[in-house]
């Protein structure tokens, strides 16, 4: 287990090692860029902590903290989303599973030689796990899986895909059942990436499985517990998946100041206007608690006092709540550049179709509101 070294401040150290990284990650193709960032010793560790799956001794929190360090540097918002992703929607929960089916490509992940993605939306299934179509048939020595899945973080690079199927065509808790697959394996097919307008740095594409043959070895946990698996890749991303956003929001704030006590306007520094330097405020606080929830979420996994199962509504509230603040955040900071906001290569265009994503994926928010009211105990149905 790494020894988290709590007297630093993680982030800084982090931000400070992956400055050298930062230039060659700009411009540089996806599959690039991941090795250039699993080059980083602090980013090795956080693949080898998830990868062992235990949680404890600070090595949930380091991650988040590991993460910040990076968008701190400049690392781009697609590219933490997709380590952020990889690491505790995928890596984690898999390597806390029995079967520890990632075990096979530990050191490809490590190096970065290797990328996972989480394929679960279909066209016709997004906020519907249970209508998907993906079926994996029962055949002699296995299964043989047939399906599309669409809107997938990283498919169309993606060597190893997490998904799921369903191995009942009923519509019950116990129809689906989930799957680690090698995308070589025949049958399946990765499209080219969508042109995509929010985390641009990371592809996102589609899946086809057609007559793709898989054994029990396949299966990430017994048959029928697929939705239960999910639940737990979901709770982890809900509580964790902000951490992506936290040193882009650090950075920013730096930028706002910088540019506000320069820029000068009816003859003062823009900085003096106290409704200009509210909105600062306001951006630190909304960074505040952010930071707060998500490091919450982080200490409280590691703590290990309650099971993850039952931090799933708390992960929910922390998921709504942080993509309404990361939404408010660019949409406070974005007019305080002026035009520049909206220009590329400005230095200080704002990414606000980035953080409207974050109501969408992991759990729509609406979708959340209701299962958080279910927990209260009204009778609120889909
Ligand atoms: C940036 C990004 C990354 C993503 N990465 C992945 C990934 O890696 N893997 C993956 O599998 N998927 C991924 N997705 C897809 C995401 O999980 C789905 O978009 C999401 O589940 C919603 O499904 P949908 O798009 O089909 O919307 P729909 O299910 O069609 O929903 C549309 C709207 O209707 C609302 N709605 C639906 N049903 C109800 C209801 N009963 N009551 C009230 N409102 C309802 C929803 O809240 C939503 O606002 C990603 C999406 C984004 C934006």
């Amino acid at each position: 287990m790494t020894a988290v070294i709590r007297a630093v401040d993680v982030p800084a150290a982090v931000a400070d090692d992956a400055s050298t990284v930062v230039p060659a990650i700009a411009g540089a193709s996806f599959r690039d860029a991941w090795r250039e960032l699993l080059s980083l010793p602090s980013v090795r560790s956080v693949m080898a902590d998830s990868l062992r799956g235990e949680t404890g001794d600070g090595v949930v929190e380091n991650a988040v903290a590991v993460i910040e360090g990076l968008g701190r540097a400049g690392v781009s918002a697609g590219l933490c989303y997709a380590l952020t992703s990889q690491v505790f929607g995928i890596q984690w929960p898999l390597s806390a599973s029995t079967r520890k089916p990632l075990e096979p490509y530990v050191d490809g992940l490590v190096d970065g030689s290797l990328i996972l993605c989480h394929a679960l939306t279909e066209e016709t299934g997004g906020s519907d796990p249970l209508s998907m179509r993906t079926a994996a048939t029962a055949t002699d020595g296995g299964y043989r899986i047939d399906g599309r899945k669409a809107y997938v973080t990283a498919a169309p690079e993606a060597d190893v895909i997490l998904t799921f199927a369903r191995t009942d065509e009923a519509r019950h808790p116990f129809a689906l059942s989930s799957f680690l697959i090698p995308a070589d394996r025949a049958g399946v097919t990765r499209s080219d990436p969508f042109a995509k307008t929010a985390l641009t740095a990371v592809p996102m594409g589609a899946i086809d499985f057609d007559g793709v043959a898989v054994t029990d070895a396949d299966l990430v946990a017994a048959e029928g517990s697929g939705l239960a698996f999910l639940s737990s890749t979901t709770t982890w991303e809900r509580a964790l998946l902000m951490s992506y956003a936290l040193g882009g929001m650090h950075a920013t704030i730096e930028r706002v100041v910088a540019w506000l006590r320069d820029r000068e306007q009816f003859g003062r520094s823009l900085g003096a206007n106290p409704l200009v330097a509210s909105h600062v405020a306001d951006l630190a606080t909304i960074r505040y608690r952010v930071r707060t929830l998500v490091y919450d979420m982080a200490r409280r996994i590691d703590a290990g006092d309650t099971p993850l199962s039952a931090l799933s509504t708390d992960a929910a509230q922390v998921k709504i709540s942080c993509a309404h603040d990361l939404l408010t955040f660019e949409t406070t900071a974005a007019p305080l550049f002026g035009a520049r906001s909206v220009i590329a290569d400005s230095g200080y265009a704002m990414d606000t179709t980035s953080a409207i994503a974050a109501s969408i994926y992991a759990g729509t928010n609406d979708l959340l509101r209701m299962s958080i009211a279910r927990d209260l105990g009204l009778p609120v149905a889909n």
